[in-house]
């Protein structure tokens, strides 16, 4: 890339250029909506993202070094986090009995309510989404899913656990055709996962 995405007179000629300074109007949309949601319940967009996690993801993943890596953030961020949620009286720890330095971290009946409530912040972003054809959707998927794979081979997004880097994925004809071996089925391409609970990293 030899000129900025967002260089005007380059960008208006530029399909490619167009995409990203979309990708990033919509990154600022999802900020925007974060921000609303969170100033509504006087807590910080990233407690806000912290809560929705814990809501859909098991005991493995709800402690605070999974969490660090899964936001990209230190574990003393974390923790103050943890602290700060704690004290709201949203969160509580359940410490592991072979190490009491580590803990599993809960929702309070308080959190569960507000991270459901606040799950559904991308309810604008969802709504255009719905009304597109349905080729369009995978094409949009799966092109999204490439990028997101890309941002991972170059270290950017750290966590992932979409179909594509599992052990249990496999593809042939040449990308066309997916399948997944733990589930023993084909994948349609609206059925890869960009998140899902059974993902295994490849060795
Ligand atoms: S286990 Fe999940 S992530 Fe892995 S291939 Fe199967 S559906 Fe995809």
């Amino acid at each position: 890339m030899e000129q900025s995405d967002f260089d005007l007179q380059h960008q208006n000629r530029s399909v490619e250029s167009r995409i990203v300074a979309a990708l990033e109007k919509i990154s600022q949309a999802f900020r925007v909506l974060l921000w609303q949601e969170s100033r509504e319940f006087s807590l910080t967009p990233t407690q806000v993202q912290v809560l929705i996690f814990l809501l859909h993801h098991s005991e493995e993943k709800r402690k605070v070094s999974y969490l660090a890596d899964e936001f990209n953030m230190t574990k003393a961020t974390i923790s103050d986090t943890v602290k700060a949620l704690t004290q709201k009286g949203l969160i509580a720890k359940a410490y592991e009995p072979e190490d009491t330095r580590s803990y599993i971290i809960y929702l309070t009946e308080k959190g569960r309510e507000i991270a459901s409530e606040t799950s559904f912040f991308t309810r604008e972003i969802h709504a255009p989404i719905d009304q597109l054809h349905a080729d369009d959707k995978e094409n949009l998927l799966l092109s999204l899913l490439n990028i997101i794979r890309h941002l991972n081979k170059a270290g950017i997004i750290t966590i992932q656990r979409m179909c594509m880097t599992c052990a249990h994925y496999q593809v042939s004809d040449r990308g066309q055709k997916h399948f997944c071996t733990l589930l023993n089925q084909k994948l349609e391409v609206t059925d890869i996962r960009i998140d899902c609970p059974e993902y295994e990293m490849k060795a």
